[in-house]
Formats: C-alpha cells, structure tokens, sequence
C-alpha cells in the first residue's frame, strides 16, 4: 500500500495528508497481539474521507476555511474502526464541503481517475474512491448526501454502499446537509464493504438520529432465486448513454439467469428528485455552513477593520465558488417570502418521492439502476457547468431524499474501457439484502476483479 501511494499518488492526489510512518509502525505492533484479540479487520488499512473528524489529524473538508483545522474528538465511526485496530493510512481528497460529483472543488486541486487520468473519479468521496482503486488503501470511507459514495464508487470500478438514513452515526462528519449525509464504506468488492458495513453501524447516543435496529449478521450467501427486481421505466429513457445503457440491459439478464424476476416499474416523480434536493440540500448547507466564520477555528483573514468585515473576508476567501453559490441557493431559498414558495414545496415534493418508493417496493424487492447517466468524463468537462454536473446525479439523489439504502457495483465497461456501475436500491435498513444480491452477481462475473493497470 505504502509503495502505490509514493508510486502514484503524486499522479492520482487521492490524499490530502497521510500518516504512513505511524502506520507502518502500527502495522509492526500487530505482530504482539495474540490471534484471539484481532478481528477480520485488523491491521487492514483504511482511508478515510477529509470531511470526517480525526482527533489530532488535519480534517480539511477539502476547502482553505478548514484547512488547518485539527478537531480536538474523534467521529463515532472513526472510534469504531480504531476499535477494530484498522490502520488510518490517511485523510482522502473531497469536493470542498461534499458539494460536487468530480472531486474537481477541492482547494487541494483534483483527483485523478486511475482508469484515465485525464477524466474525473467522480465525487464527492473521488479520493476515497481512487485510493482503493489505485491499490492506495484496502478500505475506505465516505459520505454520501446525494451520491457521494456511489457515483465515485462506480467512476473508479470499487464498490461502495450508502446506508440507510440513521444506520451509522454522523457524529463528527462535518455536516453538509444534515437530513441526507449518511457515511459509508467503499472497498474492492461486496464482501469487503459488508465487513465495515457491519463494524460501523449501529446507535450511538452522540447522534439523535441513529437507528437502534439490529444489524445483520448472516453470511452473504448468493441465494437470490425468486427475487424480483425492480426497473424503474423512467431511469432507461432519454439522457443516458447508449452504452450504459447496453452494459445495465446485460447486467439485468445476469441476475434473470440466476432465477430473478424482472418487473418493469414506475418512480413518476423523478423528474423532481434533481430541482427538490438543490432546494434542500443548499438550505440545510447555508445553514450548517454559517458556523465558518473565523472566529472560534479554521483559516480566518487577516483583513476587516472591524469582527464583521473580518467575517466578510474570510468567507469570501475562504470559500470555494461552488460553495459560495449553494449558500447563496440555500439562504435565498431560506428567505422570509420565498420559504413557502421553495423550501416548503421541496419538502412536500421529497414526501411524494418517498410514497413513489413505498409504492414501487409493493411490487419489488429491489430496484436497479444504472449509478451514473455516463461513463467517467473528462477533468474540465462540466465544472464550468453547474447544471450538467448536478445533473450526473439524477440517478443517485432519489435515494438519499427517500433515506434508502443503496450499493454501488461494477457492472462492466464501455468500448473505451472506463469503468461503469450498476445500482441496486433497497428497502429501508435491507443492506443485507442489497449486498447479497450483489454478492450474487459477483460469483459470476469478473468486473469487480479487474484493475486499472492489470487486464
Ligand atoms: N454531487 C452531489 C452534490 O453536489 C452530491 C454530493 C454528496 O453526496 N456529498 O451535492
């Protein structure tokens, strides 16, 4: 691992900062411990997304007003992992605060998809991504708010989970927007995401929203004969690439062969997924972003005469554009006069989003979908274009306004050989099954094996 990272990170920037002697060292002191004291993770090394506090180790959220930010506590799933004795090898790049699908916001510039490095790793967790697919780390984590884990994940051939709503704490993720974050793992296959799926979930007390429910402990076991899989007819329609397309279409027979059902069915009200979550997640970001203000910790200007042109000054240099832009989106939408007309209409639009889902799952146990409308695309492709970047995930965003759970898998490649992912939605806190689907899937195809610099 610590060779691939002095070979290609300098190429890849999947770090923002790394901590590789401390964990060589940590790594040697495996070796003490006696076998009965380890579990299945380990020693294994992991990389952790930048928006995700690490006590005394830099947490950035991939934006100058953060960038020397070094949080006094530890988030509830980083006490997790270190529980387990996984090794932190380092903090992973990141569209400044989350806000982005190509990882090209960072102020620590852009990621590179290892599958080309002229094209985007997707975002917002795209060094997360990169890094485990890169062979820069075993494990990683990310958070997902409208695609996050899911669309990188499928960018960068990895697998990567969204969990559902509540499923594993969000203390000390820095918020982005609070009633859709959820953090999740992304590892090289099925079986690698549901061991720290399982290490990481679970109520915590520093979190109010945190679920109590039992977390699966069964084996993933490939027993899929009988289940019916979902199509949503308004996914295959027009915007999506031709290619993407052919290689879902293929995917689908995969499972028909292994005894599934397919059933075509209907989410009406996907067309509002895209306008309702930039209602709703701006808001919530203007207001979870008011804290950055130079005053308490993170970068602060040395201009202003006076507290409040100090404040002015660091949020204006702090700040990336495409920040800047949502907190604008967010407090406008926010405003006395116009609260009614979009945040409230946002609000009654995602509760007609979530019936579509209720209603759907009536016919299905699961609905699968392509992750992304296209292949990776090029560094400089969309980011001068906010529209077509929110609009790559269209596929991803329902699942987040809905709370439920989501994998992310590779499920082929196009002629040009870039990495596409196939997306299997569930019922709420189904994670299990979810990954046993895909874990079916797995048994009889190769995609989730191949590596960038390998076949
Ligand atoms: N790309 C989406 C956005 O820009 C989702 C980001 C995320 O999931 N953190 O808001």
């Amino acid at each position: 691992i610590i060779k691939n990272i002095e070979l290609k990170d300098k190429l890849i920037n999947a770090y923002i900062s790394k901590r590789l002697d401390e964990a060589l060292e940590e790594a040697k002191s495996m070796d003490s411990y006696k076998k009965g004291r380890l579990s299945p993770l380990s020693g294994i090394p992991i990389a952790v997304k930048d928006n995700i506090c690490t006590k005394n180790l830099l947490t950035t959220c991939g934006s100058k007003i953060l960038s020397n930010f070094i949080p006094p506590y530890n988030a509830t799933v980083i006490e997790k992992i270190k529980k387990e004795k996984m090794i932190i090898i380092g903090k992973t790049n990141m569209d400044e605060f989350a806000m982005g699908s190509s990882t090209e916001t960072s102020f620590f510039g852009p990621t590179h998809n290892p599958w080309d490095t002229e094209r985007v790793p997707g975002g917002s967790s795209g060094g997360s991504a990169a890094a485990v697919s890169s062979g820069e780390s075993i494990l990683a984590l990310g958070s997902d708010t409208g695609g996050s884990i899911r669309q990188p994940a499928s960018f960068c051939n990895v697998t990567g989970l969204k969990p559902t709503y509540g499923r594993v704490s969000r203390y000390g993720l820095v918020a982005f927007a609070s009633s859709l974050d959820q953090i999740g793992p992304i590892g090289k296959d099925v079986e690698d995401v549901y061991l720290l799926f399982q290490k990481i979930a679970g109520r915590d007390i520093h979190d109010s929203t945190s679920l109590s429910s039992s977390l699966p402990e069964e084996k993933l076991k490939g027993k899929v004969k009988g289940k019916i899989l979902g199509l949503p007819k308004e996914y295959l329609g027009e915007g999506i690439d031709k290619e993407v397309k052919e290689i879902i279409e293929k995917d689908i027979k995969i499972w028909e062969d292994l005894g599934c059902k397919i059933e075509e069915i209907s989410l009406p009200h996907t067309k509002y997924c895209v306008p309702a979550y930039y209602i709703i997640a701006p808001s919530e970001a203007s207001s979870n972003l008011a804290r950055y203000d130079g005053v308490q910790y993170g970068y602060r200007s040395k201009k202003g005469k006076n507290i409040i042109e100090m404040m002015e000054e660091t949020r204006d240099e702090g700040f990336g554009n495409e920040v800047k832009r949502r907190i604008m989106l967010g407090t406008f939408s926010l405003s006395h006069g116009y609260f009614e007309e979009y945040y409230i209409k946002a609000q009654k639009v995602r509760t007609l989003i979530n019936e579509d889902f209720s209603e759907a799952f009536k016919k299905c146990d699961f609905i699968i979908t392509p992750v992304s409308p296209t292949p990776p695309f090029k560094i400089g492709e969309k980011i001068s274009d906010p529209l077509k970047m929110y609009l790559s995930d269209i596929f991803t965003i329902p699942v987040n306004l809905a709370g439920l759970p989501a994998l992310s898998m590779p499920g082929g490649f196009t002629k040009e050989r870039l990495p596409v992912g196939l997306q299997i939605i569930g019922k709420p806190l189904d994670e299990y099954g979810i990954l046993n689907l895909g874990f079916a899937f797995q048994e009889v195809t190769d995609f989730h094996k191949r590596r960038p610099d390998g076949d």
